[in-house]
This record gives C-alpha cells, sequence and structure tokens, in this order.
C-alpha cells in the first residue's frame, strides 16, 4: 500500500525535505499537516469489496504505516518499504520470504547477537544454514559462498561493536556473480549517512528503534526495496506472518524520521569530538572510530558513508576491570543498551550485549567500551569521559 502520486512533486529534493514530506499530503478533510494514528483495526466498505484507498484490516494496511512505509522507501531511495514491530520481525520476514529448506546465508562474522541467534537458532531448525565471513574481506565473503545455494548475502557496516566497515558495492558485485541477493543492515548508519540501495544492494534492513527512531522510545523494524516482484513476495509475508508496526510506533518513528538529518550531523559532530578526545587520553589503549584515519575501514567509510555516525568504541589500559568501573562512573553518558537516540549511552559489550557470544568467534575484548554518542552538548560529553577516565585510573 502506498500512495505514490502524493510524492511525485518530490522528485529529485533532498533528503531533508523528503524526510519531512514524502509518504503523507495533509488530510483532505481536516487538514492535519501530521498523519493521524489511525487506530483501527477494520475500514468500513462501501458494498461489498468497495474499499476506501484499499484499506480493509490493519494487519494488511493501516493509513499511518502506509505514511512510515512510504518515508522510509522515499529516504532510502527504494519504491517499496515495509514497517515491523521490531527489527528481528522484519529479519524473520525476509528469511521466510526469500529462503527455503537448505537454502544458504552468509553472515557477518561479528553480526548483531540478535540476527545471529534469529539464523542460529531458529532459522537453522527450519533448515535455512549459514556460514560467517568477515564483512571487511570481500574475497572471504566470495569463498564461503555457495554457489547456487547461497541465497543472501548479510551485511552489516559499520559493525557492531568494532565498527568494522564493509564495501558495499563490492559486496553485491561478489553477491549478484553468484546470483545471490545482497542484504544489508543499515541500522548504525542509517539512511542519512549511507544508501545501500544506490551502491547495488538488494534489501536494506533497518532497526527502527535506533536511529531512525532516534528517542529511545519505541521497538520498530523496517525493509526497503526497489524491485517489484521482491517488494510483491516482503508485502506478501509482511501480510502472511502479521509482525506489522502498530499506528502509534509508526507515528514515533515517522516523527523520527522528520529530524533523521539534523541528529545525524550532531551525532557525528560530537562522535568525531569524542574520539580525538579519547584518542590523546594516556588510559585509552585504542579508539575505534570509522572517521579516524587510522582506522582500517576509512577509505571505504569515506567513499559509501556521508559522514561517519556517532558509535565509538575505545579500549582501556586497566583491563576489563577498569573498563567496567568507567561504565558505571558516567553521569551524561547513561549506562544502557542500545543505541541511535539522542540521550549518550555507554555500556560493556562483553558483559552486556556481547555476553551471550563469549567463548565463541565472536566473543568481544573485555577491556572494550562502547558509546552512543548523543546529541548533548560536546563539551558536557567530553567533560564526563574525561572525569570518569580520572576517577577510574
Ligand atoms: C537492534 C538491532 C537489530 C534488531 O532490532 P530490534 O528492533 O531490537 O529487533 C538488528 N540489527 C542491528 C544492527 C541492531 O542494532
Amino acid at each position: 500500500m502506498s500512495d505514490n502520486h502524493i510524492d511525485e512533486h518530490l522528485d529529485g529534493a533532498g533528503f531533508e525535505t523528503r524526510a519531512i514530506h514524502a509518504g503523507y499530503a495533509p488530510d483532505p478533510t481536516t487538514g492535519a499537516v501530521i498523519p493521524p494514528i489511525y487506530a483501527t483495526s477494520t475500514y468500513a466498505q462501501d458494498g461489498v469489496g468497495g474499499l476506501r484507498n484499499g484499506y480493509e484490516y490493519s494487519r494488511s494496511a493501516n493509513p499511518t504505516r502506509t505514511a512510515l512505509e512510504s518515508t522510509l522507501a522515499a529516504l532510502e531511495g527504494g519504491a517499496h518499504g515495509y514497517a515491523f514491530a521490531s527489527g528481528l520481525a522484519a529479519e524473520d520476514t525476509l528469511i521466510r520470504a526469500l529462503c527455503k529448506p537448505r537454502d544458504h546465508v552468509v553472515l557477518p562474522n561479528d553480526a548483531y547477537g540478535g540476527t545471529f541467534r534469529l539464523f542460529d537458532k531458529v532459522a537453522t531448525v527450519w533448515g535455512v544454514e549459514h556460514s560467517p565471513a568477515p564483512v571487511t574481506d570481500v574475497d572471504a565473503v566470495r569463498a564461503a559462498i555457495k554457489p547456487g545455494v547461497t541465497r543472501m548475502v548479510w551485511v552489516e557496516t559499520p559493525t557492531n561493536p568494532l565498527l568494522s566497515i564493509g564495501d558495499i558495492e563490492a559486496l553485491a558485485a561478489v553477491a549478484h556473480d553468484a546470483g545471490a541477493l545482497l542484504v544489508v543492515d543499515n541500522t548504525f548508519a542509517s539512511s542519512y549517512l549511507q544508501q545501500p540501495l544506490a551502491l547495488g544492494a538488494d534489501v536494506v534492513v533497518h532497526s527502527t528503534t535506533k536511529y531512525a527512531g532516534g528517542h529511545s522510545d519505541v521497538v520498530g523494524g523496517a525493509l526497503v526495496v526497489d524491485d517489484d516482484a521482491l517488494a510483491e513476495r516482503i508485502g506478501f509475508h509482511q501480510n502472511s506472518i502479521g509482525g506489522v508496526a502498530g499506528p502509534f510506533d509508526s507515528w514515533l518513528v515517522l516523527r523520527g524520521l522528520k529530524t533523521l538529518a539534523l541528529r545525524m550531523e550532531r551525532h557525528s559532530d560530537n562522535a568525531e569530538k569524542v574520539a580525538d578526545f579519547l584518542g590523546t587520553h594516556p588510559a585509552v589503549s585504542q579508539v575505534i572510530y570509522p572517521g579516524l584515519a587510522d582506522h582500517p575501514g576509512h577509505a571505504v567509510a569515506s567513499r559509501q558513508m556521508k559522514r561517519y555516525g556517532g558509535m565509538v568504541s575505545f579500549r582501556v589500559k586497566g583491563g576489563e576491570e577498569q573498563a567496567l568501573a568507567i561504565c558505571a562512573a558516567t553521569k551524561v553518558f547513561t549506562l544502557g543498551e542500545s543505541l541511535g537516540g539522542v540521550e549518550s549511552l555507554i555500556e560493556h559489550p562483553g558483559r552486556m550485549t556481547h555476553a551471550s557470544v563469549a567463548g565463541t568467534d565472536l566473543e568481544v575484548p573485555a577491556d572494550l567500551v562502547r558509546l552512543s554518542v548523543g546529541i548533548e552538548t560536546s563539551e558536557d560529553q567530553l567533560a564526563d569521559l574525561d572525569r570518569a577516565l580520572a576517577s577510574t585510573t
């Protein structure tokens, strides 16, 4: 369901204009400039089968969700967007839409933990197999592909929490050579900083819980594609499985998207300053940020991203004990999981977001700290980190 006629005047419009105007025209009866939260499960019909604008039942389509889905598509440069109850609901729908038993998927060897669990503990039960490859190594990804069996090459870039960078254009070529689709989880970069479809990806996945929503007040997910046949399969499975975004959640994400460009600029400004500050601090042994010239993915990130985003990871000299102490000592940076909201967050991946991969290939260093740098005043963020580092060394 998408009211494409609304968006014709936006052809060629800039990202910020599309973020604010795509997907919805002021309501014809009231002039409401923002889509109402259509809290309705069903729709009156004008005679049997006489649907008004195609609305029949809210699992199949809901006007608030339609506005979000059209906006998501417009921002990713794709023809079709789909909104889900969570990022993982989006991923699950995609797996079922594209894979059948004995199909194979190449996964990042440092995939988001929930994505790995979905493939490893759920999809395998239904006969969909997976094997890991580092997104940074195009040859390793090519070697992991099983020709004729691999259906998807799944990529995150930047990855979590080590912020590795995959070359989307090169990976798309490798996937397509083998008859596979390239799926890019664009959650960390956001549609503003990175446009995978334009670089050759076939499907873009988002946890809209993160930067798209941007205010830590909603859980949601999205899929965006350009290809009509792919869209039809996804749309059919979205309705058949039913993991859809509700109207209020859709409205929150839509509201968040309007300021995505502004937020990502400030997240990037602040994260660059945090990375520079940590790089000069004697208690810090390594700063991991794609915007730093010494990051191994810096050249690729510079090519495919507008800026480098709000996520910064760093390692401390005092080992796990000091990493844990810093996480407990900050005040502007709230100790918590998740990312991408206006507020700064700090966490210890080894004990928190990545605890479930301890002892596997995905294990992360114990002295690693991950920051989601928010949009507070930069000086306050730096002073907070300075105080926390001083109190723990
Ligand atoms: C959070 C996240 C997900 C999962 O999204 P949910 O909304 O939590 O279901 C998927 N991929 C990445 C990169 C994430 O950060």
